[in-house]
């Protein structure tokens, strides 16, 4: 199959033969010709394979195929919107509709929060057919009656999955209250939880269905590991892997944004070039350091979950997970920045013991594990114990030693809120511990795969040594 065989309109094909793509991919081939046809869709399909052109060429060919419209004020009217969570990723689809139709006589335009709102206002006036946009923004110039939706054709909700994720449910419904009740629908999603399914009831129209990689599945191109590594060695651990490996292109992942910065600061001053990319930088810092990560003027970017979604580069070679996340999903996602459309990519994961619970859920999630492999030289400290993460308000706490320990490890626990019971599990050197119950068992041997913690209560009252309250006791002896 070629893209020439799909029905698109030569200028169309022309684009995208100067992009160099000559096959479509598997979601490109099913969805193509079901939204040329005009058919609502629902598409089971993650970042990296190829789903933004699957209906942006189809929606430009639909688009160029009618004359434009005007709307009440003589503007060329919005005929096709775009809605996806983040900044970045309405950035870089509006780029994909520019590339894609640049041999054709349609404007577009990308529209999200962070920025000024005039300038946006001043485009609008001058009319686009195409608008791309995060819910928020879209709907301040909806109330200011900047905007007129009652001409949209085509709806496009793209990463519905970390819409919801992100609390856009209720911004969704009122995008969807302003666009005419008759029109072309598509949903594009990662996973199908109820609450997807419960939005596509309401918004499809005899949906046609199509699911390419299989839910929460990692792609077979990607090759994982895992190294373990104590926590104090895992800055070192990544700047040697940067140095050793030659790497000139890696985005690393952090949970929290201070963490981000952190990381930064210190692989700038082991002379790597690296920048950080969250919520609290500024529009033009995030568009900065992804322009410079693209064109390879920046070696490393660091990124938090939220800001990541939707980074789009070809080919990305190396992902790292500096932190894995407590979310098992945001790891699919996470990897899926590489080994892209086909391409071949490597993922690894540093795991501290802290993160052992982590790594079961992943590997529970993605069913397969992932082979672990102990760097020389960064072996993890004998004989170290689980503390517990804190996530904001939240602390998730692991209590135990690593696998291949003997006795094992104690009873973890999990979830504790700060001030809740429990002790906290590690102490400092020499210091003994008692109270917080869990969280006994031998040391761990070096180059042990981390041992996953037992089960520990999700509250952090009582029970195991989870939680992070004051005046806690502390766990077990450290060797
Ligand atoms: P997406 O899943 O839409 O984020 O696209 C993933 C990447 O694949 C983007 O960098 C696209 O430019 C690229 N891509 C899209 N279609 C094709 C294709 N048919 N062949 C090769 N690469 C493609």
């Amino acid at each position: 199959m070629q893209f020439t065989d799909l029905g698109l309109a030569e200028p169309l094909l022309r684009a995208v033969r100067e992009q160099g793509y000559d096959t479509p991919t598997p979601i490109q081939v099913q969805a193509i010709p079901v939204v040329l046809q005009g058919g609502d869709l629902m598409g089971g399909a993650q970042t990296g394979t190829g789903k933004t052109a699957g209906f942006t060429l189809p929606m430009l060919h639909r688009l160029a195929s009618q004359p434009q419209k005007k709307d009440a004020k003589g503007r060329v009217a919005i005929r096709a919107l775009i809605l996806t969570p983040t900044r970045e990723l309405a950035a870089q689809v509006e780029e994909s509709v520019r590339t894609y139709g640049k041999y054709l006589p349609l404007t577009s335009m990308v529209m999200f929060g962070g920025v000024g709102m005039q300038p946006q206002v001043d485009k609008l006036r001058r009319g686009v057919d195409i608008l791309v946009a995060t819910p928020g923004r879209l709907l301040d110039h909806h109330q200011q009656r900047t905007l007129d939706l009652s001409h949209v054709e085509i709806f496009v909700l793209d990463e519905a999955d970390r819409m919801l994720d992100m609390g856009f449910i209720h911004d969704i419904k009122k995008v969807l209250a302003a666009l005419p009740a008759k029109k072309q629908s598509l949903l594009f999603s990662a996973t199908f939880s109820d609450e997807i399914k419960a939005l596509a009831d309401k918004l499809l129209n005899q949906p046609v269905l199509i699911e390419v990689a299989r839910r929460n599945q990692t792609a077979e191109t990607i090759a994982q590991k895992v190294h373990p590594v104590g926590r104090e060695r895992k800055k070192d651990l990544l700047a040697h892997l940067i140095k050793q490996g030659d790497w000139h292109q890696v985005l690393v992942f952090t949970r929290m944004k201070h963490g981000a910065n952190r990381l930064t600061e210190f692989l700038n001053e082991q002379g790597i070039s690296a920048m950080a990319i969250h919520g609290n930088k500024s529009q033009g810092a995030r568009t900065k350091a992804l322009a410079d990560f693209k064109t390879n003027d920046l070696q490393v970017l660091v990124a938090t979950d939220i800001a990541a979604r939707g980074i789009d580069i070809d080919m990305l070679p190396h992902v790292v997970n500096f932190e894995l996340p407590n979310i098992p999903e945001d790891y699919v996602h996470r990897i899926g920045r590489t080994g892209r459309a086909g391409a071949t990519g490597e993922a690894i994961s540093l795991v501290c013991l802290d993160e052992e619970i982590f790594l079961r859920d992943i590997e529970r999630l993605i069913k397969r594990p992932i082979p672990s492999e102990v760097v020389p030289g960064f072996e993890p400290p004998a004989g170290e114990r689980a503390e517990p993460i804190v996530l904001g308000r939240m602390t998730i706490g692991v209590g135990g030693t690593r696998r291949n320990a003997g006795g094992g490890g104690g009873g973890g626990g999990r979830g504790g809120r700060p001030g809740g019971g429990g002790g906290r599990g590690a102490s400092a050197p020499g210091r003994s511990g008692s109270g917080g119950g869990g969280g006994g068992g031998a040391p761990r041997r070096d180059g042990g795969r981390p041992a996953t913690a037992g089960p520990g209560s999700r509250s952090g009252g009582g029970g195991g040594g989870a939680g992070r309250g004051p005046g806690g006791g502390t766990g077990g002896p450290r060797r």
